[in-house]
């Protein structure tokens, strides 16, 4: 018998139909002698949409209300979950995030985790019951609603799975585990079976929507077992856990990609000490996160600089980057708005000498070009067009041997498809 957090994401209860479906699996796990804590989502995009709702009647709300608004979205998610249960006969109770006890910092809509009580979950399970927990939100210690950050269930299901010691933390979405690529832009991609957690973090953090990255690093601090898993079959997903380096390791385990940046570069600035501290000082005043710089320096005695950032930040970062230049009197602005980031990730790069090198030969022989790079011990990222993304994690992924002998088909599910291949196997 073990203990177990399940995770489910909205899209795996987007629906009455699927929230049954959700009810079924867990009642299974019940019956087979499992506890089961499960962690949900709000349904489907209702968190995208009250994040309009909410701009329909305030432009810049008070953070403090949002997380006020967007927590509703998993309070009805979650008793709704409990009814299911309940209606096949069994035990449910469901918790928001206070009621289970966790407690964050008033850092609203981005809130951290300082504890959890989980004292209340514990006397769920021990009355028989199935526990579950509103996802994405906490609550400070004066008494306020808090959010973690969007895609922030998977942070409380690691939390919790953490603060009760649970045997594994599984979390089900719409795909089936962790790829060596997204195999909607890779058809040759391949499930992995085991990710560590620092190439999780690495491939989270660079793109790879499967799991929140703060949750990774949630785990690999706790050392919380990560099961990646589709909602809509019993195949087995992707472990993360702590992998001990072996010989045999690839040299990459994955390729992330992301679209969602955009970059920035400022021309003919004076070429003296001071001047990047001011432009980046002013970005972050203006609340950009910048990911990579170049500086080059030309002839002249004037420098350029570039740097990428988070696309749907562009206003703050123009008005940044225009007053920034008004101030240190450059040149020339430009914006590319569409690039795209591609990263080799892989621990075992860190032995493996000539990573970047059969990198940029195969992009080159592709004819993609290279705008930025950007590398860590175990991490290669570059930046190149935006119409070049998908090629580039294509041939990256053929070059380096990660392509499986099968192609993956997407395959656009009915909710009556998906019934029926959950029911498969029951
Ligand atoms: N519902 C929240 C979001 O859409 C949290 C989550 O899904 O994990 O970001
Ligand atoms: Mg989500």
């Amino acid at each position: 018998m073990a203990l177990i957090v399940a995770k489910f994401g909205g899209t795996s209860v987007a629906s009455p139909e699927r929230i049954q479906k959700v009810a079924q699996r867990l009642i299974a796990k019940k019956q087979e002698g499992h506890d089961v804590v499960a962690v949900v989502s709000a349904m489907g995009k209702t968190t995208d949409e009250l994040v309009a709702l909410a701009a329909s009647v305030n432009t810049s709300p008070a953070k403090r209300e949002m997380d006020m608004l967007l927590s509703t979205g998993e309070q009805v998610s979650m008793a709704l979950l409990a009814m299911a249960i309940q209606a096949r006969g069994y035990q449910a109770v469901s918790y928001t995030g206070w009621q289970a006890g966790i407690a964050t910092d008033d850092n609203y809509s981005s809130a951290k985790i300082d504890n959890i009580d989980t004292h209340r979950i514990r006397e769920g399970l021990e009355t028989g019951a199935i526990v579950v927990v509103a996802g994405f939100q906490g609550i400070t210690t004066e008494g306020d609603i808090t959010t973690l950050g969007r895609g922030g269930s998977d942070t409380t299901a690691v939390a919790l799975a953490c603060g009760i010691s649970a045997d594994v933390c599984e979390i089900y979405s719409d795909v089936d585990g962790i790829y060596s690529a997204d195999p909607r832009v890779a058809p040759r991609a391949r499930k992995l079976d085991v990710v560590s957690y620092d190439d999780m973090l690495e491939l989270s953090s660079e793109g790879a929507g499967v799991l929140q990255a703060r949750a990774v690093e949630f785990a690999r601090k706790y050392k919380v077992v990560i099961h990646s898993r589709s909602a809509f079959s019993d195949a087995e997903g992707t472990l993360i856990k702590e992998v001990a380096p072996s010989m045999e390791q690839a040299v990459i385990s994955g390729i992330a990609h992301d679209t969602s940046e955009m970059k920035i570069t400022m021309r003919g600035l004076h070429d003296e000490p001071g001047i990047a501290a001011k432009v980046f000082s002013i970005l972050a005043s203006n609340n950009v996160s910048v990911d990579m710089i170049i500086q080059n320096v030309s002839t002249d005695g004037k420098a350029n600089i570039s740097f990428t950032f988070p696309g749907s930040q562009k206003e703050n970062a123009m008005e940044a980057v225009n007053r920034a230049a008004e101030m240190l009197d450059a040149s020339q602005i430009l914006i590319d708005e569409n690039i795209a980031k591609v990263s080799l990730v892989g621990t075992g790069m860190k032995s493996s000498p000539g990573v970047a090198a059969r990198a940029f030969k195969t992009l080159a022989e592709n004819e993609i070009n290279i705008l930025m790079i950007s590398t860590s011990p175990i991490r290669i990222s570059v930046v190149v067009d935006g119409s070049q993304v998908e090629a580039a994690v294509r041939c990256l992924h053929t070059a380096f041997g990660l392509d499986s002998d099968t192609i993956f088909e997407e395959t656009q599910l009915s909710a009556e498809e998906i019934a029926a291949k959950m029911n498969k196997g029951r």
